[in-house]
């Protein structure tokens, strides 16, 4: 794609940036057959090759975000199908990142939805106040039923739809805290590695059984596990609300924490078990490679940055205790399979500790979790959930298994079948307690 940004534009990095993005891009519309919205709403304004026009639009013209602008920007998912699918390597999640700081910075939305972005990035970062928010929301479940309900066109979703999406998110119940960050739990038997756990912010709060999976499962097989004392949100959330300075201030302490954790005693990973954080740790070397006293370190952090499963692929599982021939459902999140393109992995350690493993149909179409997007746009999040759900009965199930806990909580909301985390089924397979039971 031709473009025409001027000497002076070219020398912000960012413009550079997006001008080699941009640059790299054919004009074929291969990437619009895979993105969800395109496929939902036909508009090739939501199409990523729609949205890669808007976007040159806006920068090259060095002119604020329009309304429309803002519109297809915000219904993307950034689920990232379309760079799975390009063929000429257009990074749009750099395209896709930049766009959504500059629409932050410059547009001006309306009062309420200011208000509501500004409580999410404020709110779901801190797990003590979502874990608050999260027993406000059980209490006001009831009212629910009094708000209108998704529509399936795809309308600007008003404030009262975004609150019942929220509500219709919260648990009915909450589990008790899992460990705090410093604790240490040592390799049962020799150890043969060390690693750091992300304590993640929501995930935390909604399912600490996860985190405590990862440790039984690693510490049974000579992996000592810290979790990191002062570590915070990987700031996945705020990125994608464009708040990239909250998201770099978050980026910024935990390499902090981090590396001195690894020069202290140690580190032979950063293991991650919600992958759409994973795919953000993974990208802090790009993140702050301006940053002339952070550049080197994020890019460390970076690499030393694994999913659980990558990990797990690399060191010898003891072999399967329950022979279990139960048929799984493998979700493929989109941070793992499109941003961090794992995707034999999980599927490989499942079936060698006996498990039946059911490829979904359509698997490269997202749940419609994305972060904070079945909040902000219930209806098309609404859809793709409930499209996800009907491919996944096709396989007929007895459990789902993800690598993400924002697809756990969005498919849960549309089945009855148990959706679980990849690290519980394996943690069970080689002597933990069978998930999927509470
Ligand atoms: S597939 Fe890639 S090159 Fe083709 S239009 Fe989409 S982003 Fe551009
Ligand atoms: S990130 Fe997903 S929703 Fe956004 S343009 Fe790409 S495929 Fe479409």
């Amino acid at each position: 794609m031709k473009t025409e940004f001027s000497p002076a534009q070219l020398a912000n990095p960012d413009i550079a940036e997006a001008d080699k993005i941009l640059r790299a891009c054919v004009h074929c519309g291969f990437c619009t057959a895979t993105c969800p919205t395109y496929v939902l709403l036909g508009d090739e304004l939501d199409s990523p090759r729609g949205r890669i026009y808007l976007i040159k639009e806006m920068l090259e013209k060095d002119r604020p975000p329009t309304q429309e602008v803002v519109k297809h920007i915000d219904r993307c998912l950034s689920c990232l199908a379309c760079m799975t699918t390009c063929p000429s390597g257009v990074n749009y999640m750099h395209l896709v990142d930049q766009a959504r700081a500059r629409i932050e910075k410059e547009y001006v939305r309306p009062l309420t939805e200011r208000l509501l972005r500004a409580a999410l990035a404020w709110v779901l970062p801190r797990p003590g106040l979502f874990r608050l928010s999260m027993m406000l929301a059980r209490l006001g479940r009831p009212l629910a039923a009094l708000l209108p309900a998704p529509r399936p066109a795809a309308a600007s979703p008003t404030l009262l739809r975004r609150i019942k999406a929220m509500l219709a998110l919260a648990p009915g119940s909450l589990p008790a805290p899992g460990p705090v960050g410093g604790s240490i739990f040592p390799a049962l038997g020799p150890r043969r590695g060390r690693v750091a756990l992300l304590q993640g912010c929501a995930q935390q709060v909604l399912a600490p059984r996860i985190n405590q999976a990862a440790i039984n499962l690693l510490t049974r097989h000579g992996v000592e596990v810290v979790l990191v004392k002062d570590e915070q949100c990987c700031g996945a959330l705020t990125h994608h609300l464009g708040r990239d300075d909250d998201a770099l201030a978050r980026a910024r302490a935990n390499i902090t924490v981090w590396l001195t954790e690894a020069e202290g005693d140690g580190l032979d990973a950063i293991l991650v078990t919600t992958s759409g954080c994973g795919t953000v740790i993974k990208d802090y070397g790009f993140m702050l490679r301006e940053d002339r006293n952070f550049a080197a370190a994020a890019a460390r952090i970076s690499a030393l940055a694994k999913d659980i499963t990558e990990y797990l692929g690399s060191i010898e599982l003891q072999p399967a205790q329950q022979k279990s021939d139960l048929v799984i459902a493998y979700h493929s999140a989109c941070s793992l399979q499109h941003g961090q393109k794992i995707t034999h992995a999980p599927k490989e350690l499942l079936s060698k500790n006996g498990f039946v493993v059911k490829d979904v149909p359509e698997s490269h179409l997202c749940c419609g979790s994305a972060g904070t997007y079945n909040i902000l746009q219930p209806d098309i999040a609404n859809r793709l959930r409930d499209r996800k759900v009907a491919n996944i009965a096709k396989v007929r199930p007895d459990m789902i298994a993800a690598g993400n806990i924002g697809c756990m909580v969005q498919i849960a909301g549309g089945t009855s079948v148990p959706v679980v985390h990849t690290v519980e089924l394996l943690d069970w397979a080689t002597g933990g307690p069978r998930p999927g039971l509470n």
